[in-house]
């Protein structure tokens, strides 16, 4: 039986800490405070397709040249 670990919000540190671990086919559950993921990072669209960020703008910095990589895979 593979222990859980917690980790609470989804922040890019919470973010990280749960992909590498559930890469590494451990068991994660992450909860938050807030209804949403991201912590600070977050943005949404409102009514009118406007892209809102509620905490102020973030850019992704980064040194790599393969960008983002989006995974859709169950934590
Ligand atoms: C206006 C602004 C602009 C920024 N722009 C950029 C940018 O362009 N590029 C960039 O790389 N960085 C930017 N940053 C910095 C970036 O937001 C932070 O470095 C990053 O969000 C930190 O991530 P984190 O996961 O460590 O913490 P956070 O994003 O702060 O997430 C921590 C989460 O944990 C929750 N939490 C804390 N304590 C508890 C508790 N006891 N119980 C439950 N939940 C708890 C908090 O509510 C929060 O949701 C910006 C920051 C601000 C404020």
């Amino acid at each position: 039986m593979r222990d859980t670990s917690l980790i609470v919000d989804a922040g890019y540190a919470g973010s990280v800490v749960a992909r590498e671990l559930a890469d590494a086919d451990q068991r994660v559950l992450v909860i938050a405070r807030r209804p949403h993921i991201a912590a600070n990072a977050y943005d949404e669209y409102d009514d009118h397709g406007v892209l809102v960020h509620r905490y102020g703008p973030h850019i992704f910095h980064t040194n790599t040249d393969r960008g983002l990589i989006a995974s859709h895979k169950a934590a």
